[in-house]
């Protein structure tokens, strides 16, 4: 509980901000609560918009709660209003419409913006980029009537909408520039196998291949890239993100692709101003600098955290460290990260039943930091559950088996011991 008379404003009405305003009214806040989110709609999930974007836009049901929710808490949700400029040192946002809006703990959840494709044609119609409902819904009209699709960006975003476009009957091809799919975040191993799954259903896929211009007359015809020129109808690009720390930055609070936070994410400029989401960059223990993660799980716990700081929670005097984890749905693939890879981890590739299913682990000094599950949720929540309590694995642990069976084994509290 608190007497703070100004309150709490969270700028950016996403997962993150959600989950922040909804955790300090649970949490007892009872001080005003403002969210001022840019886009027209109450917060909503992202996932199902690069999955489901075959689905009629009526099916396509994405709000987190309904709108009397935030009536009922007494939560000031100010849509379609943007927050334009900080004043610090008077605790002030102040928003495109021209309010100025008082703060006692600003936190800023302002998530992250595609990258924009830099290629002569980007403008042309036909072409989109997925982040928000409004692209989704555009890209789900585009597609009932295309016949080309081609996805820039072998990314999850762009495998998952390339497999929920197949389900629409089109003719479906990958561009990625990088030599595999999925570079930045999947282990190398296990791109074969996803790979096969996905020219198996009928995408059309092609690594090591620039996209060098978008061309058409209005609207987009055809893809040229360094190795042909690909007929197109409709063009989805997915090649990263990145994040919204403008606003931070103008401010003069310290930003290094993200808005750099501490360990219960505080911005390192001004501990009233805090951030959270995909916006923010934080320091890890498993990681050689801070980082900046993209995902629901994250944007949902970091919102959490702050917000039970906020409220005064007697349980969040601790750093931020909740397991990040991820799932992706590509068509028939379920992929699932849980813990914090990197490119020097020491990677074992163990099959499940006729490769069915296949699971990475990721070893540093020969302890257990993550694994990577395809179409194996059991292993995923095993893994989750022993990287959460800390249990320390080694390769040796894991030769011949997995962590489903050292748990069904009982053989844990060995390991552990
Ligand atoms: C298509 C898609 C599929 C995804 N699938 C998965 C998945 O399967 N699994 C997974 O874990 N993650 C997935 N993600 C990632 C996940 O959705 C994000 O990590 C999560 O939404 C981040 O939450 P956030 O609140 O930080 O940012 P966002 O959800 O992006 O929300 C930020 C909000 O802030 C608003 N905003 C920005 N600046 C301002 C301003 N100045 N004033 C007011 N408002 C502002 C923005 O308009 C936006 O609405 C997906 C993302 C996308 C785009």
């Amino acid at each position: 509980m608190t007497s703070a008379a100004a309150g709490a404003v969270v700028v950016g009405g996403g997962q993150a901000g959600f989950s922040v305003a909804s955790t300090l009214r649970a949490s007892g806040y009872e001080a005003p609560i403002t969210v001022i989110a840019a886009e027209p709609h109450p917060p909503y999930q992202r996932p199902p918009l690069s999955k489901k974007a075959h689905t009629d836009p009526q099916d396509l049901r994405v709000e987190l709660v309904p709108e009397s929710f935030y009536r009922d808490r007494d939560i000031d949700l100010r849509l379609g209003d943007e927050a334009i400029s900080l004043e610090l040192a008077d605790r002030t946002v102040l928003t495109g419409t021209g309010a100025r809006v008082s703060y006692d703990h600003l936190v800023l959840a302002t998530g992250a913006r595609n990258r924009p494709l830099p290629v002569p044609g980007a403008e042309l119609s036909g072409v989109h980029a997925l982040r928000s409902l409004d692209e989704a819904l555009a890209i789900g009209r585009a597609l009932t009537k295309a016949r080309d699709v081609v996805v820039v960006g072998g990314g999850f975003i762009g495998l998952e909408l390339a497999r929920a476009a197949l389900a629409h009957g089109v003719r479906v091809t990958v561009v990625e520039l990088a030599d595999r799919l999925l570079g930045r975040a999947v282990s190398a191993e296990l791109e074969p196998w996803l790979r096969q799954r996905h020219e198996r259903a009928g995408v059309r896929i092609l690594t090591g291949t620039a996209v060098r211009a978008l061309e058409g007359t209005g609207r987009v015809e055809r893809v040229v890239t360094d190795r042909e020129v690909l007929p197109a109808d409709l063009v989805v690009y997915g090649i990263g993100a990145v994040p919204r720390d403008e606003l931070a930055r103008r401010a003069g609070l310290a930003v290094r692709d993200g808005v750099l936070v501490d360990e219960q994410l505080r911005s390192v400029t001004d501990p009233r101003v805090s951030a959270v989401g995909d916006c923010a960059r934080y320091p890890h223990p498993q990681a050689d600098g801070p980082v900046r993660l993209e995902s629901v799980q994250n944007a949902v716990d970091q919102g959490a955290l702050v917000a039970r700081r906020i409220a005064g929670s007697a349980d969040t005097a601790g750093p931020y460290r909740s397991l990040p984890w991820f799932w992706s749905d590509q068509g028939d693939v379920k992929l699932q990260i849980a813990g914090l890879r990197s490119s020097g981890d020491e990677v074992r590739v163990a099959p499940g039943d006729a490769a069915e299913r296949l699971v990475a682990y990721s070893f540093r000094d020969d302890l257990l930091v993550a694994v990577e599950t395809l179409n194996w949720p059991a292993e995923h929540l095993a893994a989750r559950r022993m990287l959460e309590r800390r249990t320390p694995i080694s390769a040796a642990d894991l030769a011949g088996t997995t962590l489903g069976a050292l748990a069904r084994a009982g053989r844990t509290a060995e390991v552990r011991g």
